[in-house]
Order: C-alpha cells, then structure tokens, then sequence
C-alpha cells in the first residue's frame, strides 16, 4: 500500500495539486474531463476518511493576472457533478490571502474546495518560496496528484513540498500510478523491451533515443521522423518530412545503436501522397525510393507486419508517438495496427505504457485505452522520465 493510501485524512486539510487544465467550448463547458476524472479517486479516498480537500490547479497560460477566461470558477458544477451530491463543491476568488483563509476556515469535514488559478500570481511559474509557502499554510498535509506538471519547478508542484515534514508530503494514487509504471518500464522492464517512437520531428525525440539506447532491446521508428534516418543513410525520401540540421546526429544514433546491440527498425515501405491532405492521392512505395513531389505520411503494409511481429515477441512496450498523420483516415492504418498489436502483446502478458499527447489520443480514439496496461495522463513530465531526467515533482517528494 502505498503511503497515500495508508494516510488518515481524518480531521486534515488536504492540500491536493491536481491538472484540471481542461479544454472549455466557448460558453465554459468541459469538452474533455480526462484530466479530472483521473484526479477523482484521490479526492475521494481523503473525504471517505472525513478530510477536507483543497485544491490547487493552473488553467491555461494567463499573461495578465486574473481574467474570467482562465478562472477555474467555470469548472465548479462539472467537479460537483464528478465528486456527487453528499459532498459540497466551494470556490475561493484567490488561491492564496483573505479569499483563500476564509473559504478553508468554513471547510467541514467532508467538503471540496477549489482554490482559483495558481498561474494569476506569476510566482507560480517562477517558484517563489514566499508564494509556495503562503499555500502551504492553507493545509495540513500535501498531496501531488499532477503528473502532467511534474517536470517543472513551479511554487504549487514542487517548491511548496519543502513546508511539508516528510509525513505529510504524499503522491495522490494517479501520480503513484504514473510513476510506478514509468518506473517499471524504465528501471525493471522485463526484455524484450521495445520502444516505439513516432510523430513528426526526430529534435523532439533524440534525448528519450538516446536514453532508450542503454535500456531497450528494439527501438521501432515511424511517423514523420523516419525519414530523416533514411535520408542520413542516404536514401530518396522524396519530399517527405526531413530535419536536414539532424542529418548527422540521425546517422549518429544509428551508429551507437548498432554498437550496443539495440535493433532499430525503420519502416521498410510508406504510404505516400501527392500532397499533405486529406482528399490526396495515394499509393504503396518504399521508404527509402520515395519520387520527388511524393511525402511518407504513414507507415506502409510490410512495414506494419514487420513492427507487429517485434511488438508480438516483447514482454514491455513503450510507445510514443504516432506512425503516420493519423488525423486523416487516409494515413491512419499504421498507428492503428500498432494500437492493436500493443494490445494484443499486453493480452497475452506484456506491459505496455503509452505516453504522449498524440498517441494518446490515438489510442483513445481507436478504442484500445482500456487493452494497454497503462495510459499515461502526462505529455511532457513523461517524455522527460524517460529522457533519464530527475522530474522535480518526484524528487520534491521523495527528498
Ligand atoms: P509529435 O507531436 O512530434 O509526437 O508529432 C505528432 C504529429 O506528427 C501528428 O500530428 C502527426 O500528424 C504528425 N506526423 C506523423 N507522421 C507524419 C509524417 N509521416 N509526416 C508528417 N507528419 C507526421
């Protein structure tokens, strides 16, 4: 049992750092609650105990202070509606001072508070320790449930722990979760261990490469980035998405693999079209033949055969980054046969993790979210774990 869930929150405020950074239509409604329903469980181990729950999130990227489109005030009624009836949702106008004072001190057991956007004070962003500290005096105990902002030093995420004793200073049972499966795939992945690495840009991907090289057994490429390792082994990729500047570090990477012995596999042949839309024509070519006015926008047909087959015989997956521009039905096939061969691998015993933005909602999208063993909630913080780097948000915690 984790430390959060052997905790009594009876009688505690429950300071609780959650991501509701929600998307919101035009007249303030959730479009996508993902974020908040993850944050659920947490919230209602504390007010099962008889705790009080005050809760600390950013919305958005405010420049100017407070402004009515990035309060939190609208989210009120859809956390009412997640948490129930038996328990009362309040709003404080300010997350630190009188507002703030005011609404904990009327808190009884059992009651939510929502604390209004940290980022309307710009010590957030910065990690101001008089900032960090003024919150932390607002509760009784720390709780981080917000993996998603793990990877930066801000007052709310990681600063603030160090007004906590380290009784009570905790991770919510969704950041637990996130770490313990990152963790196992990072520090105890049983090999096989494939990662699969897609999306558009090789820049964004060649620290988590790099990483991955002392610890996978097979690296899958796909996506946009592909041809950039084709082109720096000196193939025709056409007019296919290519980082010219990455040209010798792709070569590099290529090297370095094959001297530890970690297998890349590149995809062997693409989808190709005449153009970057949805209505372009399309055919079957290989990758490293593409004519010129042609561009890869998915993985082609050997090539998922190929990836599936080494998806098939792993035991851990990792897997970020879609294979093709799966927002276009044209070009979806590719990520959509890894979905399900992630899927198949994780039925028959394999752990899988999948992270990212995009493969994300790949996965989402497809209907696999519940056939992979863990889904992860947080883009940035978890390409960062798996670049090898310490995430702020743990090691606050953990010190
Ligand atoms: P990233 O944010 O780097 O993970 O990249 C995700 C984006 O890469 C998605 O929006 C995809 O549409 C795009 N993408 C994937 N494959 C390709 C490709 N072959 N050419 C251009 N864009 C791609």
């Amino acid at each position: 049992m984790s430390i959060f869930e052997q905790y009594n929150f009876k009688g505690k405020k429950a300071l609780l750092r959650v991501d509701f950074n929600l998307p919101l239509n035009e007249s303030f409604q959730v479009t996508d609650d993902t974020r908040m329903r993850a944050a659920i469980p947490t919230i209602q181990k504390i007010i099962n105990d008889g705790g009080t729950v005050i809760l600390m999130s950013h919305f958005g990227r405010p420049k100017e202070g407070p402004t009515n489109k990035y309060s939190l005030f609208h989210l009120v009624p859809h956390l009412q509606k997640l948490v129930g009836d038996q328990n009362e949702v309040f709003f404080a106008s300010d997350c630190i001072g009188e507002p703030a004072e005011k609404a904990v001190n009327l808190l009884e057991a059992g009651d939510v508070l929502l604390l209004e956007n940290l980022r309307f004070h710009k010590e957030e962003e910065k990690g101001d320790a008089g900032f960090a500290e003024k919150l932390s005096k607002l509760g009784d105990v720390y709780v981080n449930d917000a993996f998603g902002t793990a990877h930066r030093a801000h007052a709310s995420t990681a600063i603030i722990a160090d007004y906590f004793s380290k009784e009570e200073k905790m991770f919510g049972l969704l950041m637990e979760g996130e770490v313990k499966s990152a963790e196992k795939v990072m520090l105890q992945s049983e090999k096989p261990f494939t990662a699969i690495i897609g999306g558009a840009k090789v820049s964004d991907k060649i620290l988590i490469i790099e990483n991955l090289l002392e610890r996978a057994t097979d690296i899958i490429i796909g996506g946009g980035m592909a041809y950039t390792f084709w082109k720096a082994q000196g193939k025709e990729i056409g007019n296919s998405l290519c980082e010219e500047d990455r040209l010798p570090l792709a070569a590099e990477l290529l090297k370095k693999a094959a001297a530890k012995g970690v297998n890349i596999h590149l995809p062997v042949d693409s989808t190709i079209a005449d153009k970057f839309a949805a209505d372009a024509n399309t055919k079957n070519c290989e990758s490293h033949a593409i004519p010129s006015g042609w561009m890869g926008l998915d993985i082609g047909a050997q090539a998922r055969a190929d990836f599936r087959e080494v998806i098939l015989s792993s035991k851990t997956i990792l897997w970020n980054g879609p294979m093709g521009v799966f927002e276009m039905e044209k070009f979806q096939a590719g990520t959509k046969a890894i979905a399900e061969a992630v899927a198949e691998v994780t039925q028959k015993g394999a752990f899988s993790l999948v992270g990212g933005g995009d493969s994300v909602a790949a996965v989402n999208q497809f209907g696999f979210n519940n056939k992979v063993s863990y889904v992860s909630t947080g883009g940035g913080a978890m390409l960062e774990f798996f670049e090898g780097k310490v995430l702020p948000g743990i090691a606050a915690i953990n010190k």
